[in-house]
């Protein structure tokens, strides 16, 4: 597993917002995992299922009895872009990259978005694993992680 440590290690340019967990804390569990190297994601004790994003209510049995609960960083490759115009000023110099969407079998095939490291303008196969490489920006206020994908 790649795990950079410093800005200069870092898959996307300086100048973008740093993730923080949102004010209500219903994420926080999910930006604490990624510190630790985990993928944490919400967990509903009513059906026993994976949901995400977060939510206050299970999207399937209603409950409010939600949880965290970690789950491997491996998955498929669902859905991806190629993005040769970024929407971001920071991000200017940086296209193209791919951002996919990953569907997590271990968690009830959720899905989720992140960035694919490797180089913009390898194959990319629906449905070929794809394996979870952690950021982490220790040094910086607030310290966060991001979970980025390779093949
Ligand atoms: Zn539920």
């Amino acid at each position: 597993m790649n795990s950079p440590t410093t800005p200069s290690d870092s898959y996307l340019l300086p100048g973008l917002p740093k993730p923080v967990a949102s004010r209500d804390g219903l994420d926080t569990a999910y930006w604490d995992g990624l510190r630790d190297g985990r993928l944490c994601l919400q967990f509903c004790n009513g059906c026993g299922k994976f949901q995400w994003g977060p939510e206050w209510v299970c999207h399937r049995c209603h409950s409010f009895d939600l949880t965290y609960k970690d789950t491997p960083a491996e998955g498929i490759l669902y859905s991806h872009q190629r993005v040769w115009h970024p929407v971001h000023p920071a991000l200017a110099d940086q296209g193209p990259y791919v951002i996919v969407l990953v569907e997590l079998p271990a968690a009830d095939g959720v899905r989720i978005v992140g960035n694919l490291v490797g180089g913009p303008h390898q194959e990319l196969v629906i449905g070929a694993p794809v394996h979870g490489v952690f950021e982490h920006h220790p040094d910086d206020e607030p310290a966060f992680s991001l979970l980025h994908w390779k093949f």
